[in-house]
């Protein structure tokens, strides 16, 4: 008999729910359908000119070797100092390691702590790559469902009800894709005093800590107290906040132990993250922050318009997100509706209709583990986002 070519692992991944809506929008695209996408998380900013400019001396310099596997010393305490500044956590550069984005630190870490026979516990919605990182390690992820009422924030409540005794890590991405919303103080302690009760590690995703509206307060786990720091690893990134997507630096800090395992896992697998990225990043960190202000304030503006604007949209239920650049409005009003003959049955089929008949790309909500719901991008321009709220609303109002 034939051997399996692809390991059982791999094999198992789910293609990415997003996978299909990609595919249907490249069609279109390449028959020339102008589409509009609100699909893709990443900010429609460039890059700051002194990031680039750091990274062009870099180059020039011929700083063009490999580097230290967890990164260079001045990046890691540029970092360092990141968290004392705008965290108030005081870790040293042994407990810090730079990553190729937050993507590959999530990845060492699950594969660090986890496996078979462990569970990880998420709230619901939840980024796409959580669960399918977690399957590779052995170690099962279980969801709850935060809920829509909550603006989608975990409660202590919820926590507590999940509990199982072979959960060894929990996941918090606050303010969290896709919903944006961010953890309430009073419930991020109570959580947090519970799972450090019960010797779980808490994971916290903060890639989205500086898009954050309405004043509300980013908290950090680990600045709780030394408790919470010792089982914590906070998980960040300079994709978001500073428009570098495509540079590939993330970082994640913890426990000595952790990191180092991280480290060995890191060494053998990718080595150092890009030796010009990581000078581009001091400068990210350490230069002008007023900038991250700006975008700030643009997305606020686009936030404000969109939510507004959805819920003036038959079949749409819209709640402001807290933070990051995503709405999650609920959509199963257009349920039982008619396009091209089909009946609209789930969020899946919502997309495709968008993507169809309005020629507007979204993702559907079964991607984050939280279906009815559909995710939009607000990281455009606001002509953008009006013209792609304008053909789905016309769109809507054709269906049958
Ligand atoms: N965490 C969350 C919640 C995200 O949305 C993303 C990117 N979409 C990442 C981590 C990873 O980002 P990066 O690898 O670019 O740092």
């Amino acid at each position: 008999m034939a051997r399996q070519l692809i390991s059982k692992s791999i094999a198992g991944i789910s293609p990415s729910a997003t996978e299909e809506t990609s595919f249907m929008a490249n069609k279109l695209k390449s028959k020339g359908i102008d589409i509009i996408s609100f699909a893709q998380g990443e900010p429609d900013f460039d890059t700051p000119d002194h990031i680039k400019e750091a990274a062009i001396k870099a180059i020039k310099e011929g700083f063009t070797k490999y580097t230290n596997v967890p990164g260079i010393p001045e990046l890691r305490r540029a970092v360092a100092e990141k968290f004392k500044r705008e965290n108030g956590i005081i870790y040293e550069e042994d407990q810090i390691i730079i990553s190729n984005g937050g993507k590959q630190a999530l990845y060492e870490l699950f594969r660090s702590i986890c496996e078979e026979n462990d569970q990880v516990l998420i709230p619901a919605p939840c980024y796409v790559s959580y669960a399918e990182q977690i399957k590779l390690t052995g170690a099962t992820p279980v969801f709850f469902k935060t809920k829509e009422e909550n603006n989608f924030r975990p409660t202590y409540k919820e926590v507590e009800a999940s509990y199982h005794p072979n959960i060894k890590v929990f996941v918090l991405n606050s303010p969290n894709n896709p919903t944006g919303s961010v953890i309430d103080e009073q419930e991020l302690k109570k959580i947090a005093a519970f799972l450090v009760e019960h010797g779980i590690y808490i994971i916290t995703d903060e890639v989205y800590e500086h898009l954050i509206y309405d004043n509300k307060k980013h908290i950090s786990v680990a600045s709780l107290g030394e408790k919470e720091k010792n089982m914590s690893i906070t998980v960040n990134s300079v994709s978001k906040t500073y428009a570098m997507t495509g540079w590939r630096i993330g970082y994640a800090a913890g426990p000595k132990k952790i990191i180092a395992a991280m480290n060995n896992l890191q060494g053998h697998a990718s080595g150092n993250v890009n030796s010009i990225a990581q000078k581009a990043t001091i400068e990210a960190l350490t230069g002008d922050q007023n900038l991250v202000k700006e975008m700030v304030k643009e997305y606020e503006k686009r936030r404000e318009y969109m939510v507004k604007r959805l819920n003036s949209i038959e079949g749409f239920h819209c709640q402001y997100p807290d933070g990051a650049f995503y709405t999650f409005p609920k959509v199963s009003d257009l349920y039982g509706k008619r396009f091209d003959g089909k009946k609209i049955l789930n969020d899946m089929d919502v997309a495709k209709f968008f993507l169809t008949k309005g020629h507007v790309a979204v993702v559907p909500g079964i991607a984050f583990n939280y279906p009815d719901h559909v995710r939009f991008v607000f990281a455009k321009s606001l002509a953008e986002i009006k013209e792609g709220l304008n053909r789905i609303e016309r769109a809507i109002k054709n269906l049958s």
